[in-house]
């Protein structure tokens, strides 16, 4: 299997070359079509799996194709959720990678750096952000932050965010986006709490476990 078979577009294969990602590991080759085709999905992976292309390419792909309207403001239209700033600061580096060949912008909205410099970047336009839940909320608060284009989002690390106490915030921040969304759900293991997220989170969703 190649990325290619899996329909990716020129832009994004040039930039998975250049990057060196010559073929699709299990968990990219099973979440990428369902994420194409515009499915829910619940994937059971640990980091090193190759689980941040698995969601930020067909992303990349979505939005990219979605062309915003000439001079429409760009809009945050993938929120990507995840419990440490390590974490978020990699998957950002990822996207900046996947994406290096599209119009798209993608911003990391993590704390212990200067929320005014976070703030400025936002102001300048966001198609994808890549966040932690607490500085996200501050954000939220001072109404620096619009969810309500987001098309796409993922939860990652789920199991981790519950661990870290940081559930009620992303409970908080769901309900600022609209319930018409496709929704990407990565946990390591399913204790009660993450499976009742689930259940109420994802609709019919395309189950991938590695
Ligand atoms: P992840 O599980 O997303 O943290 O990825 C683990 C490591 O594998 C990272 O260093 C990725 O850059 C790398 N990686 C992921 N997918 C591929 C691929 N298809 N080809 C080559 N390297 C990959």
């Amino acid at each position: 299997m190649t990325f290619k078979e899996l329909n990716i577009i020129p832009a994004i294969l040039n930039a998975l070359s250049k990057e060196n990602y010559n073929t699709p590991t299990p968990i990219q080759e099973q979440a990428i079509p369902a994420v194409l085709a515009g499915r829910d999905l619940l994937g059971c992976a640990q980091t090193g799996t190759g689980k941040t292309a698995a969601f930020a390419v067909p992303i990349v792909q979505l939005l990219s194709k979605q062309h915003s309207r000439p001079n429409s403001k760009r809009r945050i239209r993938s929120l990507i959720l995840t419990p440490t700033r390590e974490l978020a600061l990699q998957i950002s580096d990822n996207i900046q990678a996947f994406s290096q060949y599209t119009d798209l912008h993608c911003t990391a909205i993590v704390g212990g750096v200067s929320q005014k410099v976070q703030e400025r970047s936002l102001n300048q336009g966001a198609d994808i952000i890549i966040a932690t839940p607490g500085r996200l909320i501050d954000l939220m608060n001072q109404k620096s932050i619009d969810l309500q284009y987001v098309k796409i989002l993922v939860l990652d690390e789920a199991d981790s965010m519950l661990d870290m106490g940081f559930i009620h915030d992303v409970k908080k921040i769901i309900t600022k986006m609209p319930s018409k969304r496709q929704t990407l759900f990565f946990s390591a293991t399913m204790p009660p709490e993450i499976s009742k997220m689930v259940k109420t989170l994802l609709v019919n969703p395309v189950k991938v476990e590695i």
